[in-house]
């Protein structure tokens, strides 16, 4: 099966949408979604650099960590099989039997999966602990959970300068907080980003987005900041308010949000327009970091 290419620049999209006008606010979406079919998104410009270093170094095999439903995982086992690497997926918990979707997705493109109890997984940057998953799986180039490393960074700052319309602000969805973390390392002096956390209680995705930027670019730069009230429950979780704004969306736009990230930023988006936290005047750009796999799944 031939390759499909990767669409980048991904396109920008001006959306109309009349509760914006209300407040003043323009909004273009970054249709990072439509990068590729298998390896789309934030997820596509983490991996960039760290699939370049693993080859410079000669690595054959991809290691990485994540929970069962990470996107992340699914990712490297795509870039597995695009970039000819083996794969070795670390999940977070218990094996289930059927494997959900993702993990299925990842078995598919020939990625092994291997199980860590919850404690052990809390330990997963240890030594004895990769020393385990080097003797059961033999070397491998380590990509740290979620991708989030000063190369996934550097993928991440090459957004913004694919951007050639005006923009003021940027907001993006985060779970470890690379992606946020090169977006705003990318803008212009009178840019900045806004994260919207995905997960409950993500006042520790400060200083995690802070490390980052130091490793990447040794300094944080001062133009971002973290929403963290719009995780709706959780990482996963999901209310009636949220899939109802999803649902509303679609019928809009004809998009539909992957629930998990993406919406959950929209709909802050939304929020802090209708608070009239920007300016009259304020363009936005919201970058759509992902598709919507279930949706995908489903139809
Ligand atoms: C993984 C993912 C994120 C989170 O990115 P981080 O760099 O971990 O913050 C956001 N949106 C989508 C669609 C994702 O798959």
């Amino acid at each position: 099966m031939p390759v499909p290419p990767a669409l980048v620049p991904s396109p920008v999209e001006v959306l109309a949408d009349e509760r914006l006008d209300a407040a003043g606010v323009g909004l273009l979406l970054k249709r990072d979604d439509l990068i590729h079919p298998d390896l789309p998104g934030n997820k596509w410009r983490k991996l960039k650099y760290n699939l370049e270093a693993a080859q410079a170094a000669g690595a054959t095999r991809l290691l990485t960590f994540g929970g069962a439903y990470s996107n992340h995982i699914r990712a490297v086992a795509a870039a597995g099989a695009i970039f000819g690497f083996e794969t070795v997926g670390v999940i977070r918990g218990e094996a289930h039997d059927p494997l959900n979707p993702s993990l299925q997705f990842a078995v598919d493109h020939g990625m092994r999966l291997t199980y860590l109890d919850r404690q052990t997984y809390r330990r997963k940057t240890e030594p004895d602990v990769i020393d385990r998953l080097g003797a059961d799986f033999g070397d491998f180039y380590l990509i740290p959970e979620g991708g989030s490393n000063a190369l996934a960074v550097r993928g991440c700052m090459e957004l913004a300068g694919e951007i050639t319309d005006d923009f003021d602000v940027i907001c993006c969805a985060v779970g470890t907080g690379g992606t946020l973390a090169g977006i705003a390392a990318g803008l212009g002096p009178h840019q900045r980003a806004i994260g919207f956390s995905s997960l409950k209680g993500g006042d520790f995705l400060s200083d995690d987005v802070a490390v980052l930027q130091r490793d990447a670019l040794g300094e944080v730069t001062g133009n971002w900041a973290i929403e963290t009230d719009y995780h709706f429950g959780g990482y996963a979780k999901s209310k009636p308010e949220l899939v109802a704004f999803v649902d509303d969306f679609e019928a809009r736009h004809g998009l539909r949000l992957d629930w998990v990230y993406v919406a959950r930023m929209m709909y802050g988006v939304y929020d802090l327009a209708a608070q009239g936290r920007f300016p009259r005047g304020t363009t936005i750009v919201a970058v759509i970091t992902g598709p919507d796999f279930e949706a995908q799944t489903r139809s």
